[in-house]
């Protein structure tokens, strides 16, 4: 007794959790009274947000690993071409899959991009798009 450690495992190599956008959209979030869960593993992609009263999840995605269109993050490296070139096309063949799974079971899927976390009224904006889901009477 007495020590002031407490037994915590710090999840160093988990490298996409707890990124600073992420942190951003989950700000957002809880400023406009909205109720999450985080990473839920048992959905296809473990998505970083799910919004369950929404039918939603929320992938929070680097530009560059992920490959935002027309993104000016989204830059090219100059070296290893190839290595990249198939590194981000097997990512962008995952997010699809993913999306695909999450649709076919009935999810809302809403991919922000990094940056987009970088305007606070922009995500706001997007955030407050998103609607409880209505529920359809049986019957
Ligand atoms: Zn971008």
């Amino acid at each position: 007794m007495g020590s002031t450690s407490d037994v915590s495992f710090r999840m160093r190599s988990v490298r996409r959790e707890n990124t600073t956008p992420e942190i951003k959209v989950r700000k957002a979030l809880h400023r406009l009274g909205y109720r999450f869960r985080l990473h839920d593993k048992s959905l296809p992609g473990s998505p970083d947000i799910v919004l369950k009263k929404f039918k939603t999840v929320i992938f929070v995605h680097g530009c560059f690993w992920h490959r935002h269109p027309m993104c000016k993050y989204t830059t090219f490296p100059k070296t290893r071409i190839e290595f990249w070139s198939k590194k981000f096309d097997a990512n962008i063949i995952r997010d699809n899959l993913n999306t695909g799974k999450l649709t076919n079971m009935g999810w809302n899927v809403l991919i922000i991009w990094e940056c987009q976390t970088k305007d606070p009224s922009f995500l706001d904006q997007l955030l407050l798009t998103l609607r409880p889901i209505e529920k359809t009477s049986n019957g």
